[in-house]
């Protein structure tokens, strides 16, 4: 890992301001920025298209973004072949998923971040986490990862241990879940985590048999964390503020431990979990810029638009700087409620089929 990638990760994520983030955070795009510049004729195409040149002082803005339809129609990679220790597959709505190649320096940036990002959330020590989902979605055939499997497998690292609780078929193992509650130390917090849809339809079906056995949950400091997909729940017309209305109550739980969180495959580890005020936070290893979706112009706060995330992260693949899909607002710098520095915006949908504008022409190759 480079001098200035590994000064940006030794920092806490959500203790400096803005301006004092900026210090660490641009010489580490910078040098991410000419790397990828050299290694991907890709990135360097788009680059040129937008007079870009990375070895001239650039600000967080100026930096060109590949749209995320690109990940689809593209294999992009900065390393050789052989230097790819596993190849990631988003959950594409529709068409292809992207695919993302994984070098080890990516892997070992990714754990470190998601593991100070989470510490923030979940605190130093160590939990049991209970899974809803199977066993199965982790296994993977020939280094290829779902990304359902990517996340958790994400998330075990942080892990004390982990218990599955859902069968292949996706449904509740109730003794199993008995059995594992049975044995919990009531002294220690632990974290329940899930896929939003899955946690749901789990609820869904059995929330009176889930209130009686979480009722033997004690810790008042145990969360629930869940991850994506609120598209499927949308598809039912539960809001968020409904899904977290009903967890906290089968769960026994106060609502802000009920902790949505944001991610991109295409950004592996660098997380945004909701905060006790509800928002979520950039930390110091990536930033947040909201797009509108007809210029693709920068928004000022408290306007919709398209989610872009920079994060100098990557390093086997041009992904430092996306166009998602995603739509959100920017609420504010340095003055969330909760204490955390930085910029803080609210995740707002999937925009779902609209694609990002102008992103056919963005890599005529
Ligand atoms: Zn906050």
């Amino acid at each position: 890992m480079s001098a200035v990638l590994n000064e940006l990760l030794a920092c806490s994520p959500y203790e400096l301001s803005q301006a004092e983030k900026e210090r660490v955070f641009m010489p580490a795009l910078r040098e991410a920025a000419l790397w990828h510049y050299q290694a991907s004729p890709e990135f360097k195409k788009i680059c040129q298209g937008k007079n870009f040149d990375p070895a001239q002082e650039f600000e967080i803005i100026d930096l060109p973004y590949i749209p995320v339809p690109i990940f689809k129609k593209f294999d992009l990679r900065s390393v050789p072949d052989l230097e790819i220790i596993k190849t990631l597959y988003s959950s594409g709505t529709s068409g292809n998923p992207s695919k993302v190649f994984i070098d080890q320096a990516t892997a070992d940036a990714q754990g470190k971040a998601l593991t100070k990002i989470l510490t923030s959330f979940l605190g130093k020590e160590r939990r049991h986490f209970l899974i809803f989902d199977s066993p199965n979605s982790v296994s993977s055939r020939s280094g290829e990862l779902s990304s359902r499997g990517t996340a958790i497998r994400g998330i075990l690292t942080m892990a004390k241990r982990f218990t599955f609780l859902l069968d292949d078929e996706l449904k509740l193992d109730q003794e199993k879940l008995e059995k594992t509650l049975n044995e919990l130390n009531p002294e220690k917090p632990v974290c329940f985590f899930g896929f939003t849809w899955l946690i749901y339809n789990v609820y869904l079906q059995y929330a009176k048999q889930l209130a009686e056995a979480l009722s033997k949950v004690k810790n008042s400091d145990t969360v629930i964390l869940h991850i994506g997909g609120w598209k499927k729940l949308q598809d039912r017309a539960v809001s968020k503020a409904q899904f977290n209305q009903d967890l906290s109550t089968t769960f026994a739980l106060p609502k802000s431990s009920v902790i949505d969180f944001y991610g991109m495959t295409e950004q592996l580890g660098t997380v945004y979990p909701d905060c006790s005020a509800g928002h979520k936070h950039a930390p110091a290893y990536a930033e947040i810029i909201i797009r509108n979706p007809e210029t693709l112009l920068t928004q000022p706060n408290n306007q919709l638009g398209f989610i872009q995330l920079v994060s100098p992260i990557p390093h086997s693949y041009p992904g430092i700087s996306i166009l998602s899909e995603d739509m959100g607002i920017l609420l504010g710098t340095d003055d969330c409620p909760c204490g955390r520095k930085g910029k803080y915006f609210e995740f707002k949908k999937r925009s779902e089929g609209a694609e990002v504008k102008g992103c056919g022409d963005a890599l005529d190759l």
